[in-house]
């Protein structure tokens, strides 16, 4: 059974009928095939279609021996003439994503000689694998280069070359196909073997935006995106650029500098903050002077600072240090230091106690614990 492929007929068919040839119950659904479609195949790195078809739903479609099955979530009657319905809003992306794979990749071979290894087609994002090194900063020129491709709005050929015509045809390839090799040309750009759906114009591309460019298995995987996903990426990237700027009172451009600056502010800050802390804590130490064993409560300290208090205390008072710092509601963060003797035992006794946890070192231990201040200092009074 031979399927008419309507998708190279007409890439931008959306709808069409068709007669059912056969149908049977395949394993999950049902598989039909169509005297003609317009449902394309996964292949070439290109997703299947989906759609519907008489009024059910084409799950996927694939391509077996010149026949193309449609997988159905129902059955569908021989002889009958159907409707089908493809999800076009999602085959037109592929196409934008496929033709603007095409030229990028036309552009690359063209510049380095790298060819394409592995093409794939996310939600998101398309990534394009090449067998050698691109460097990043060639990526804004190829860019460029790619988007006069769509502005020049040239008509993408798929032809079919004679067996005659085959050898003399220049196409992107790592070795020579046999024949027939379906050729999609975007003229002066890329000519190139291939079974997908492009768009007719580059104009339809819309818009071509290279995201990244990372070290791959010796070569390079390059990540794109063409068409409607380059706006709506480009699209988030400028609101979130937009609160940036409004939250920093930074021009749009100039976000990095003042998120340079802020990082560098809150380190001077940070540092500031520490020789304060120093200094405070050395006054709440010198008030426990050889007064052996000390609980002290501080509020709004962070697990280091509760840990320094601690340490400056245990240097001066002669005994074992416990510092808390939290409230009743969200626990308290503590650290028990002594100069001399072993605190693990009283660190275990006191989270099982307390509903805590905690660990560290004989001289020192480090942990949370859910109680309320009551409570701790009920423990401590023992
Ligand atoms: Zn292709």
């Amino acid at each position: 059974m031979e399927t008419k492929k309507l998708y190279y007929v007409d890439p931008h068919m959306a709808q069409f009928s068709a007669r059912v040839l056969s149908c049977k119950a395949g394993e999950a659904n049902f598989e039909v095939i169509l005297d003609q479609t317009a449902f394309y195949p996964e292949g070439g790195g290109q997703a299947a279609d989906t759609g519907t078809l008489g009024g059910v739903r084409v799950l996927d479609t694939r391509e077996k021996d010149d026949a193309i099955i449609h997988f159905c979530d129902g059955a569908l009657t021989v002889g009958d003439t159907v409707e089908g319905i493809i999800d076009y809003d999602l085959r037109f992306d592929r196409m934008q994503q496929h033709t603007g794979e095409h030229i990028v990749s036309g552009l690359i071979n063209a510049r380095w000689g790298f060819h394409n290894t592995g093409f794939h087609m996310g939600t998101e994002s398309t990534t394009i694998d090449f067998d050698g090194v691109i460097p990043p900063e060639a990526l804004p020129g190829i860019e460029l280069q790619a988007n006069e491709a769509i502005w020049k709005n040239l008509a993408v050929r798929c032809w079919i070359p004679t067996p005659d015509e085959l050898p003399g045809v220049a196409y992107r390839t790592k070795r020579a196909l046999p024949w027939p090799v379906r050729i999609v040309e975007v003229p002066g750009y890329d000519s190139c073997a291939c079974c997908g759906t492009h768009t007719a114009f580059t104009g339809e591309v819309g818009l071509i935006k290279l995201l990244s460019a990372i070290p791959f298995r010796g070569g390079t995987r390059m990540e794109m995106a063409c068409g409607r996903r380059a706006l709506n990426i480009l699209n988030t990237a400028f609101e979130q650029n937009r609160q940036v700027s409004q939250a920093f009172s930074a021009k749009m451009q100039e976000t990095g500098e003042a998120a340079r600056k802020m990082n560098e502010a809150l380190a001077a800050q940070k540092y500031r903050i520490t020789g304060l802390e120093k200094q405070i804590f050395a006054g709440i130490s010198a008030g426990y002077a050889e007064k052996g064993d000390v609980l002290h409560f501080e509020e709004g300290l962070d697990n280091v600072a509760v840990r320094e208090l601690a340490d400056a205390i245990a240097g001066l008072c002669g005994g074992t240090a416990a510092v808390f710092s939290g409230s009743d509601e969200n626990g308290y963060a503590f650290c028990l230091v002594s100069r001399s003797g072993d605190l693990r035992q009283l660190g275990k006794e006191m989270t099982k106690a307390l509903n805590g946890r905690g660990g560290g070192k004989p001289i020192f231990q480090q942990g949370r614990v859910s109680a309320c201040r009551t409570q701790i200092e009920e423990f401590f009074r023992k």
